[in-house]
């Protein structure tokens, strides 16, 4: 094969990417990280928010897990010097009943439950210890094809150059198209839903909470934002909603949509004094039946994509950059190629298991809130107040949503 050869070839240079790209360069490996995108986008700074326009529509809940990832890689000291918002405590309620649980960090003996960060935050931190790493960046450059020969595996670039490695892994997202192009089929479903994001401003202050409500056609999360002085008004929003009522929504004027998210939300935060444009997603729940072909693994949302009703996406990617880190590394120590078949069939193993549970519990809890009938009513409002009062049940679940059980 022609063009430059690597041992580990990292197509898709979004938040499980370039987090993987990076901590493979650290262990020594010749790495390339090819990224669609410019990456001058990526890396340029932003301005100090004042006003809801100023924040990004998308951002992550990050577990404490993977905040230990961002630490260890060295780029959570860059993330947490521009704004961000750590949150201590979490409410949850049933918005057709009276079931209510709420998590608090103190409980937990954790200084925070996760961190609210903007995804370009965490990129731009990323991407900058990519370019300071030395590794082979392609940006501005899209993989357009795909080939095998005599146990190489390369690339096409769409500029015409082309590259080789021995592993090739897969971080291109939901609709990865080197999924697609090695074989890899997945299980999916569409949720018939879609996510609506955007940023408000409050009259009243988050008190660094995160707030969901659960009603029969979606939940809506008010996420704690901060500004760089401190303003605890700001928050994200992400309402799932059926189809048909998103895009009734979508299609209101803002005040109108404001009236219906305050009384979504039954006006926990006072009014909504201000809002952002608004964005919608929609929702596609999406598993690889498999995430390793010899040579070739999946990583992120190219492997997963689940509802964003716990914030667990971002997470369950850094879930497979933190094993796939660590089958790498060992093998590198052991002194086995890195695309050895049964490092990459252990790596498989070890993160489908949690990611199908998470994808199983997600589901689960989907379906519990969208049926109005009386006994499921009846279970999810005593059922709630239950947990609440069960302290060491209660804290085992926040720790498990903050990666701290595994
Ligand atoms: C509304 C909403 C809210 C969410 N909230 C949360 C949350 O609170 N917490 C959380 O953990 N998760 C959340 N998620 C999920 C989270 O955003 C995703 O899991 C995460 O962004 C996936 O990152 P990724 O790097 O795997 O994929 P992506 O972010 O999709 O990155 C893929 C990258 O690959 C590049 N690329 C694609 N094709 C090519 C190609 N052919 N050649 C080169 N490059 C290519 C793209 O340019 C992109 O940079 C949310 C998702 C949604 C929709």
């Amino acid at each position: 094969m022609s063009g430059m050869n690597v041992d580990i070839l990292v197509v898709g240079g979004g938040m499980t990417g370039s987090a993987m790209a990076l901590g493979l360069a650290r262990q020594g490996w010749s790495v390339a990280l090819v990224e669609g995108a410019p990456v001058g986008g990526a890396i340029a700074d932003f301005s100090p928010a004042t006003a809801v326009a100023d924040f990004e529509p998308r951002v992550s809940a990050i577990s404490v897990a993977s905040q230990r990832l961002l630490e260890n890689l060295g780029v959570w000291e860059t993330i947490t010097a521009r704004r961000h918002c750590a949150y201590q405590r979490m409410a949850v309620w049933d918005g057709e009943g009276t079931g209510r649980i709420e998590f608090d960090a103190a409980e937990l003996h954790a200084p925070a439950l996760g961190t609210i960060v903007e995804n370009r935050s965490i990129v731009r931190a990323l991407m900058l210890a990519v370019q300071d790493s030395g590794m082979t960046l392609f940006d501005g450059a899209k993989v357009s094809g795909w080939q095998e020969q005599g146990g190489q595996r390369g690339v096409q670039l769409d500029d015409g150059r082309q590259l080789s490695a021995d592993l090739v892994i897969a971080a291109d997202g939901g609709n990865s198209r080197m999924r697609q192009w090695v074989g890899l089929p997945t299980r999916e479903w569409d949720y018939e839903q879609q996510a609506i994001v955007c940023t408000v401003r409050t009259a009243q202050p988050h008190q660094h909470t995160a707030w969901q409500s659960f009603s029969l056609t979606g939940p809506l999360a008010f996420l704690p934002l901060l500004n760089e002085t401190g303003d605890e008004h700001f928050c994200s929003i992400v309402w799932s909603q059926d189809t048909g009522e998103a895009r009734r929504l979508m299609a209101l004027e803002d005040d109108g949509f404001i009236r219906e998210l305050e009384q979504a939300i039954e006006r926990q935060l006072g009014p909504v004094e201000k809002i952002s444009k608004r964005f919608s997603f929609p929702l596609r729940q999406r598993h690889a039946k498999d995430y390793v072909r010899p040579g070739f693994a999946l990583i992120g949302d190219a492997a997963h994509t689940i509802h964003p009703l716990a914030g667990q996406g971002a997470n369950l990617g850094y879930g497979d950059v933190r094993v796939l880190l660590d089958e790498l590394g060992k093998a590198r120590r052991a002194g086995l190629r890195p695309d050895d078949e049964l490092m990459l069939a252990r790596y498989q193993r070890r993160r489908k298991g949690e990611n199908l549970a998470m994808m199983a519990a997600m589901e689960g809890f989907k379906q519990l809130f969208a049926r109005d009938e009386l006994p499921l009513r009846w279970l999810r409002n005593s059922g709630m107040r239950w947990l609440n009062g069960l302290a060491p049940i209660k804290n085992r679940i926040a720790a498990e949503a903050m990666g701290l059980q595994r």
